[in-house]
């Protein structure tokens, strides 16, 4: 029909083309490994993206070869993002805090052919490089007077030398907008690691919906600092949307104490961050005791998973910023919902606001969802009977890197092994992962709510609930505690602090004070571990 529009793929080079010419001043900030802070513009990240994408045309790799980072949030990462992708190979971001055979396993499954590395997991890849024989390159992300001698690692240069050798003019290949660009492993608890394989389309995509004022809302005018990892994830894809609304970036680097990230927020004049709640306990603990206030930081997108209440109070309360609760999986680039109110909310009193803010959010424009019964009939939205969640849409898994797993899909909707409840206006509330779901006498118990009020006791530090077998009940939940360095509570004090928050039966059978919780490569609870180092427990009255 004549009168269509333009046919122009979606590609990640455009993004950064995109930037260099319309935000080619915006900034750029990172603190690196050495300690010292790096600062530069999008101009030129699309300068040495485009002497990445000639380095790699120099080792000889394929469309779609696999390219491996080991790495920080940090400026050669980014350019790593836009070089390898925008050249038509594939991203291939590893989690660093995996264990070495896990990452030697991954490396070989995707057979990555270069791995870029910090010089901070230089002990990590002396370990694996010997079992990754795929990996013909090694590059070192340092200058060229920083290279290790004798790493014992086989054709390893340094990345300033590297790029450094390269022209800066490359034109950016046109190809298919459903090739893939990146690629994350899941955390899977159970088996062996699998991997999403992102496109330029669907990353794009999510890179301009993640923008929307009711999602992450990024603009030209915010310093956005993504403490989130660039190796999970593509950092919730911030590293996109900032390139597609020119917003300034500013990377943690390495350290993500609360002190350095306070000191960075404040010195960039940071107005946007994003990261788990585990990153915003060390900031908040750092800042109360010594008073401290932020000047500029305006918002926080806190995700991966749930937000304690008492973690959005403080941030509302005692610094005026606002928490954007988010949900979401590696599966799904990662975002699904986001929580943010609607105007009828407004006159709602603040209690009934709080009660919107501690939910997950609405799903943005391109992720459908629904909630389904064990029959795996539709249940109704709402806001109490919980389900299993199903999603699907452009950036959704359709099927695992190498068709690992088999078909994932039921009836085209990707199950999250999430169960929560949606509300009438579309609001969802996690409850649990399936396989941590409670159920005592039949009805079920969120772990998230039990974990929840014991976080909000001023001595605790973290809380995981898991069920314990009982006679009667079949399970009845218990609370694994950490508590805050230097402050004490009871068994009875903290179970005497349920009174009144919740139903009496939802009320933890007993507490049980351990020196740490069990924590996965991406900071989340490991409930697996936490059950089989507490198999011997036994339950006080049962
Ligand atoms: P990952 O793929 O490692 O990012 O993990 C995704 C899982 O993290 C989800 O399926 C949820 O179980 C959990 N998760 C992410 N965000 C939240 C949240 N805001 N509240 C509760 N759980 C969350």
């Amino acid at each position: 029909m004549l009168g269509l529009m333009q046919s122009q793929p979606l590609l990640i080079s455009s993004l950064i083309e995109f930037a260099e010419r319309h935000h080619g001043d915006a900034e750029i900030v990172s603190r690196r490994v050495e300690g010292d802070l790096h600062r530069y513009t999008y101009k030129d990240v699309a300068h040495r993206a485009r002497r990445v994408a000639n380095a790699l045309d120099g080792l000889k790799l394929a469309f779609s070869d696999r390219v491996a980072t080991l790495a920080w949030n940090g400026y050669r990462h980014l350019e790593l993002y836009y070089g390898v992708s925008g050249s038509g190979r594939v991203l291939h971001t590893i989690n660093p805090r995996l264990h070495p055979d896990q990452i030697a396993w991954i490396a070989n499954h995707a057979e990555d052919q270069v791995l870029c590395f910090d010089l901070s997991f230089l002990p990590l890849v002396q370990a694996v490089h010997a079992r990754c024989p795929t990996i013909k390159h090694y590059i070192a992300l340092c200058d060229s007077d920083k290279l290790p001698a004798d790493s014992g690692i086989p054709n390893l240069q340094s990345y300033e030398s590297w790029v450094g050798a390269q022209a800066a003019d490359y034109a950016w290949p046109v190809f298919d907008e459903n090739t893939a660009s990146s690629m994350c492993y899941t955390s899977g608890t159970t088996g062996n690691p699998k991997a999403a394989l992102y496109s330029h389309r669907s990353s794009t995509l999510h890179a301009y919906a993640a923008a929307l004022p009711d999602v992450m809302c990024i603009s030209a005018r915010d310093a956005i600092l993504p403490v989130v990892p660039m190796f999970h994830v593509n950092a919730w894809g911030i590293p996109y949307s900032a390139a597609l609304t020119g917003a300034k970036l500013v990377f943690p680097g390495p350290a993500l104490d609360g002190k350095s990230v306070y000191e960075l927020i404040e010195a960039e004049k940071v107005t946007y961050a994003a990261g788990v709640p585990t990153v915003w306990q060390m900031l908040l603990t750092h800042m109360k005791p010594a008073g401290l206030k932020f000047s500029t930081l305006r918002r926080t997108v806190i995700g991966g998973s749930a937000c304690p209440p008492a973690m959005i109070n403080a941030f509302r309360e005692d610094y005026g910023v606002e928490v954007l609760h988010a949900w979401g999986m590696t599966e799904m680039s990662p975002l699904g919902t986001l929580c943010t109110l609607k105007n009828k909310h407004d006159a709602l009193p603040d209690t009934e606001k709080m009660k919107i803010r501690l939910k997950q959010g609405r799903a943005l424009y391109g992720v459908d969802m629904k909630i389904v019964g064990p029959d795996g009939k539709e249940l109704p939205w709402d806001g109490k009977v919980f389900g299993d969640l199903y999603v699907k849409g452009p950036w959704v898994v359709r099927e695992y890197f190498k068709g690992e797993g088999g078909d994932p899909l039921v009836d085209g909707w990707f199950p999250t092994g999430d169960v929560g409840t949606i509300d009438p206006d579309g609001y969802l509330q996690i409850t649990d992962r399936s396989k941590d779901v409670i159920k005592s006498g039949g009805e079920w118990i969120s772990s998230i709510d039990v974990e929840n009020i014991a976080v909000a006791h001023p001595a605790v530090a973290m809380a995981a609930c898991i069920g314990v077998a009982h006679p009667k009940w079949d399970e009845r939940p218990i609370i694994a505690v950490v508590k805050k360095p230097g402050m004490d509570v009871t068994r009875d004090e903290l179970l005497r602090f349920y009174d009144g928050k919740t139903a009496k039966w939802q009320i933890p059978d007993d507490v049980v004070f351990v020196d740490a919780i069990p924590l996965g490569a991406t900071g989340k609870m490991l409930k697996t571990r936490l059950r089989e180092q507490l198999k011997d427990y036994k339950l006080p009255q049962a």
